[in-house]
């Protein structure tokens, strides 16, 4: 059987594109493959699980317009399933001269972005908002909240599925072949035919664009991001969400510290290359994949330009004490004895061959298959916008006869 199209990932944006495939076009055969027993176990079900606003983003860019509308479409969505989410803002705090006046900056993305209700405050109005927390400064984010993005990709599936689409799992792609205008793609459980691909694999997106002919033009590089869990007794230092000024030169936030919507409070991710695709710890190496980013010229021009941080990252990994003071600058009381857990996530990072991370959404369309080349944060929050604009190229990609 021939579907009209077929998702490879079963992550969050590969179910909210079935979604609003399903939504717009209620007859299309829909498959999704996921090489995993389950949905959302990778980026999807590993992240700070914070709902953002669209304060960082260069306004125009993908990320500014679909973070914006894809953050009030999760709230309907997590209203309508009874998902469990938070709204109660965030705190960028800024601890000396210099990153106040990169606070400005992100007062006017905001503001250019559309966001309501962003203020600036002084130290005391800070405390008043987080009263443990340190700073000159803040810029306070009223929009910013939680969600539980394992359980929206779970509640996604079981939608899809009642809306009539085949979700295939332990069903990794590892073939796929164009044959008389069908791609024919084989999968670990077997193979299926579609005439439209569209590829959300994430951690393994560029492969998966290559084995389709596709060359991409960036390479996935994974950043693990490790997070330190703090103990019940020490929950009450943070309220809602206090985030760093981050550095501009990287599109990674910074250390922050997040209430998660089952009151869970975490700090982290901090960014160190991970040694595998799916490398959860510094013991999971896969010797190809350790080859694939270490020979890419990308990875040498970044690692020649950001040495410095690429060294201090490993540290805060490898010694807890320095991971806390970072988490000191923000707020003070917290002591190494107060982190009782540790978990992590790997972000698909999309690198140039130039050296240069890729800060917004990629997207590319190619006969007829579709590529998400770069999707990380906030692309949990944007998820449900970023599944419309997929499908409406999806859409365009159908043959008259199926429409
Ligand atoms: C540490 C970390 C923190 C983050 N924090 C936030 C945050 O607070 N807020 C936010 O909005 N975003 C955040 N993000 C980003 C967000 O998690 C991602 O943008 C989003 O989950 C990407 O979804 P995805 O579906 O593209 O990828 P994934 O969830 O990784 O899904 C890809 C799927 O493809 C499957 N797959 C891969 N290869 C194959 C194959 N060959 N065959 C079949 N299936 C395959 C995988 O098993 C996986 O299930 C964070 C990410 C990380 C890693």
């Amino acid at each position: 059987m021939t579907h009209d199209v077929i998702i490879i990932g079963g992550g969050i944006i590969g179910l909210a594109t079935g979604r609003a495939l399903l939504q717009q076009r209620p007859e299309l055969d829909l498959a999704i493959l996921e090489k995993e027993s389950s949905v959302g176990q990778h980026q999807s079900g590993r992240n700070s699980g914070v709902l953002h606003s669209g304060l960082y983003y260069q306004p125009g860019s993908l990320k500014a317009g679909l973070c914006v509308r894809g953050a009030e479409m999760m709230v309907e969505f997590c209203r309508e399933h009874n998902v469990p989410f938070t709204r109660d803002g965030k705190l960028v705090v800024a601890q000396a001269g210099a990153e106040t006046g990169r606070l400005d900056e992100l007062e006017r993305r905001g503001n250019a972005n559309g966001l309501n209700g962003l203020r600036r405050v002084g130290a005391a109005e800070l405390r008043e908002i987080e009263p443990h927390a340190a700073g000159t400064d803040a810029l306070f984010v009223p929009s910013t909240g939680a969600v539980d993005f394992a359980s929206v990709a779970r509640t996604l599936a079981a939608e899809l599925i009642k809306s009539g689409a085949r979700i295939s799992l332990r069903a990794g792609v590892d073939e796929a072949s164009l044959e008389g205008g069908r791609w024919r793609i084989r999968h670990s459980s077997g193979a299926a035919d579609s005439r439209v691909v569209v590829n959300c694999a994430g951690l393994y997106s560029d492969r998966i664009a290559r084995l389709m002919g596709v060359t991409p033009p960036v390479r996935i590089v994974p950043f693990r991001g490790e997070y330190l869990t703090t103990r019940v007794e020490a929950r009450h230092y943070v309220r809602s969400s206090i985030y760093p000024v981050p550095d501009p030169e990287l599109p990674f936030l910074g250390v922050h510290l997040t209430r998660r919507t089952d009151g869970t409070v975490e700090a982290g991710p901090n960014a160190v290359l991970a040694m595998a695709r799916e490398g959860y710890g510094w013991s999971t190496f896969q010797p190809w994949e350790l080859w694939d980013a270490l020979s890419y010229k990308g990875t040498w021009r970044l690692a020649r330009s950001h040495w410095r941080s690429a060294v201090h990252e490993v540290s805060r990994s490898v010694v807890k004490r320095l991971f806390v003071r970072a988490v000191q600058r923000l707020v003070p009381e917290l002591i190494g004895s107060d982190f009782v857990g540790r978990h992590t996530g790997v972000r698909a990072q999309a690198l140039t061959p130039e050296g240069n991370l890729v800060d917004d959404f990629v997207v590319i369309s190619d006969g007829q298959t579709v590529h998400v080349l770069n999707a990380p944060s906030p692309g949990a929050t944007a998820a449900l916008a970023i599944g419309e604009s997929l499908a409406d190229r999806v859409l365009a990609l159908i043959p008259p006869r199926s429409r």
